[in-house]
């Protein structure tokens, strides 16, 4: 159960321990947890009942002080989903940037650093666009150990200088361990924290629940969540829910295509189509990776490439973020080279996002006002 107070209620407030100790002296066996929500566009204090809630009254919960709403909850991902009732969306303010289930931004970038120049290209080109986002891996989970692993903290002061010289305010980036954390907010700090970092949990690590653990016990910087490539959605989304019991609430949900042979000749089955099952079932902001999804960089008959098509049916069905791998020389890359696109195309491929991005918002007007139970049939 989540009692959810108004507006402005805070957490460590008279309203907040008032109810606590009504469940403490009325129904003992329940647990309590508060978790205070910084959205986008209000500030939210909510309150989990834990434990066997059957039989704890809802009347007698709303009629406590300050309590706006209580709400019952099946699902085991309780604290990122959305609940019967839940209209707000959960975004979250970063750096100056909002992300929530309205905005769109694309992180355009290198998967893998590898040199001093290609990061100033990429990020330079991504200044000349207007874009302030960037993706930007230093350390790579990789399938074979002789493979390049990621320059890691060896090359967090220039992308981190050069991010702050273009202009960039959130980098993406994968972290594999906890201590990743520390050594990109040691390389922050020393820079004089001239961009913001969004810590990526790639694919691999989307169930090493200590990981999940660490990034969530820390509320400086937001965590872009991947789907596990071979597990299930609802076992992606709760392992997503470790990073938010642990405290943070900054999240965003990452699609980035499932492994199946299925999916030949792409890297990954495409799963696009689960955008708006995620905005439906959660309220987090959902990315689309369509680099990783489709991972080969091919043209179709219409002349236009597989990851610009996937890129489209992301963004047409209401995605908020997109990562997309580009490098100024793919065939000298060393990690993913053949999914890379050229810096050549980024303008066409932004421009594309926007035609698409129009596109989406026309259909919300058109379609979105429909009442949601109303049943069409042709
Ligand atoms: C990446 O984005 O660099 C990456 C390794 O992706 P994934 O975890 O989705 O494979
Ligand atoms: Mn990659």
């Amino acid at each position: 159960m989540i009692v959810i107070f108004n507006a402005d209620i805070d957490p460590n407030g008279e309203e907040v321990r008032s109810l606590i100790s009504y469940i403490q002296r009325y129904y003992p066996n329940i647990r309590t947890q508060v978790h205070f929500v910084e959205g986008a566009l209000r500030r939210l204090t909510e309150v989990y009942l834990i434990g066997p809630t059957e039989k704890v009254s809802h009347e007698g919960l709303e009629q406590q002080p300050g309590v706006e709403r209580v709400v019952r909850v099946s699902e085991k991902y309780r604290i990122i989903a959305r609940h019967k009732g839940q209209l707000d969306p959960h975004g979250f303010t970063y750096n100056g940037l909002t992300f929530d289930q309205e905005s769109l931004h694309v992180f355009p970038g290198l998967c893998a650093v590898d040199t001093r120049e290609n990061v100033e290209k990429v990020l330079c080109k991504l200044h000349e666009l207007g874009v302030c986002t960037a993706r930007m891996g230093a350390y790579k989970p990789r399938t074979s150990p002789y493979d390049f692993q990621g320059h890691g903290r060896d090359c967090l002061a220039y992308v981190f200088e050069l991010a702050g010289k273009y202009g960039i305010r959130v980098v993406a980036m994968e972290v594999l361990h906890e201590n990743h954390i520390q050594e990109i907010r040691d390389a922050l700090e020393l820079a004089g924290r001239p961009t913001g970092v969004m810590l990526q949990i790639g694919t691999r690590n989307a169930q090493n629940f200590e990981l999940l653990k660490s990034v969530g016990q820390q509320k400086e910087f937001p965590v872009l969540f991947k789907r596990g490539m071979g597990i299930t959605l609802e076992e992606s989304l709760n392992a997503c829910e470790y990073i938010a019991t642990e405290g943070n609430r900054n999240i965003i949900f990452c699609l980035r295509g499932v492994k199946t042979h299925l999916s030949e000749p792409h890297r990954n089955l495409v799963d696009f189509g689960h955008v708006p099952v995620i905005k439906r079932l959660t309220r987090l902001p959902v990315c689309i990776d369509p680099s990783h999804s489709v991972g080969r960089r091919e043209y179709s008959s219409d002349g236009i490439q597989d990851i610009y098509h996937v890129t489209a049916q992301g963004i047409i069905a209401g995605a908020n973020m997109v990562l997309t791998d580009f490098h100024p020389n793919p065939s000298k890359a060393l990690c993913d080279g053949p999914q890379a696109l050229l810096l050549e195309e980024m303008q066409a491929y932004l421009q594309d996002i926007k035609i698409v991005r129009d596109a989406y918002l026309k259909r919300r007007e058109l379609l979105g006002s429909l009442d949601k139970y109303l049943k069409v049939s042709y």
